[in-house]
């Protein structure tokens, strides 16, 4: 009887753990999902000058711009993996990490 009892608690502990798992990681799951990658005629990225590719940055349109910025080494992109990227400028969207735009900052 009492190992019955010891059983039901396993169970149900597990069952409890399981729901828990799940309900934190599905948050995580659908804020990935939703991201989308930022275009250059998205109206904030054209404002600010975002490009893809930085190495198609037009100097004397952006004069401020240098070789060798792009996303990757930027302040502003958090942390991850892989060619898109969060950036804190542009919520729910992915940036190139080769990308660049006039707000860029070296990352420390
Ligand atoms: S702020 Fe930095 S990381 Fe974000 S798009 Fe501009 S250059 Fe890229």
């Amino acid at each position: 009887m009492s190992d019955n009892k010891f059983d039901r608690r396993q169970l149900l502990k597990g069952a409890l753990l399981g729901a828990a798992g799940t309900a934190l990681l599905q948050p995580q799951q659908s804020q990935a999902a939703e991201l989308v990658k930022l275009t250059e005629s998205d109206p904030t990225a054209a404002a600010l000058g975002y490009h893809i590719n930085s190495k198609t940055v037009d100097v004397k349109k952006f004069p401020t711009y240098k070789a060798n910025q792009n996303c990757a080494n930027c302040v502003q992109l958090q942390p991850g993996s892989g060619n898109d990227r969060a950036c804190n400028l542009f919520t729910g969207k992915l940036v190139n990490v080769n990308g660049w735009c006039k707000v860029w900052v070296l990352k420390q």
